[in-house]
């Protein structure tokens, strides 16, 4: 079952993969055997990635792709089939965020971050369409989120109604395109401490003790947990999931309910 080459043959698309979780995830797929691109729109950190996992002996390739762009998704999923000739696995994890009072944010800050997260989101599951229905193994497309999309985000309602509405799209796409094979998970990280989100959001602001304690757990995740249940997701293992919000957080969401 949990064999070293768990993903061999699968061919994955991830945006955002060249940093953070998503990059994460783009180390795990390849030292798994898994054909990876990597799609977001920094080229120094998409090379830096690049040259980071050949040091490992591990090929993986990149695209420049601005997720709110629907021509460049289309683009990145039509180069990594060009390249690869198929494409098995969609990972939506490319995210904006920033903390503001919902009175003091500007349409135009609503704007991008529903643009880069939920549009985004949308862009990479419609160009993945036609090419993950032909995908030998099943096509699947897992999709980043938060459980705070589900609870409402005080002082970034503009991420919070975004995820809100990532998880309501994979949903629905779970089933309109099961008949076609096609899986559609979400994954709910909760605070995963080796980001630099959360080394801003709270290791910098002297709040990381009080984040911790938030979690039943007691402790803040790291980029491997998140990377371990998207490899359970894609890979065989998984073959019955779909329209799942996978929480991996520590327990935060139930400490809030039962507090
Ligand atoms: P991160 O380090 O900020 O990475 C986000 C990635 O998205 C970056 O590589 C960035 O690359 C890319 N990106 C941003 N805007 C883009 C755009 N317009 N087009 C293409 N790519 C774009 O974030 P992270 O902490 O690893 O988070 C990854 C995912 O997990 C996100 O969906 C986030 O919401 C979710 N999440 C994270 C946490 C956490 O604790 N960190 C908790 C819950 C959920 P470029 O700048 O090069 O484009």
């Amino acid at each position: 079952m949990f064999t070293s080459d768990i993903l061999k043959g699968r061919v994955a698309l991830i945006t955002g993969g060249a940093g953070g979780i998503g990059f994460e995830i783009a180390t795990a797929y390849a030292r798994l055997g898994a054909n990876v691109m990597v799609a977001s729109r920094n080229q120094e950190r998409m090379d830096g990635a690049v040259a980071a996992l050949a040091k490992e002996g591990l090929a993986i390739k990149a695209v420049k792709t601005d997720v709110r762009n629907y021509d460049e998704v289309k683009n990145a999923v039509d180069t990594t089939v060009e390249q690869y000739g198929k494409l098995d696995i969609l990972i939506n994890n490319a995210a904006g965020n920033f903390y503001c009072p919902t009175a003091d944010l500007s349409p135009n800050g609503w704007r991008t971050v529903i643009d880069i997260d939920l549009n985004g989101t949308f862009y990479g599951c419609h160009a993945a369409y036609q090419h993950l229905k032909k995908s030998e193994h099943g096509g699947c497309i897992i999709s980043i989120a938060t459980m705070l999309g589900l609870s409402g985000w005080p002082g970034a309602a503009h991420a919070g109604a975004a995820k809100a509405g990532i998880i309501s799209l994979s949903r629905a796409l779970a089933v309109e395109w099961g008949d076609d094979q096609i899986r559609v998970n979400t994954i709910s990280p909760g605070p995963i401490g080796d980001t630099v989100g959360v080394q801003r959001l709270y290791q910098e602001t002297g709040r990381e003790e009080l984040e911790r304690k938030k979690t039943a757990l007691g402790r803040f995740g790291k980029k491997t947990d998140i990377a371990n249940a998207a490899v359970y997701l894609a890979s065989d293992l998984g073959q019955y999931i779909t329209g799942e919000n996978m929480v991996v957080d520590g327990g935060r969401w139930l400490k809030y309910v039962a507090a």
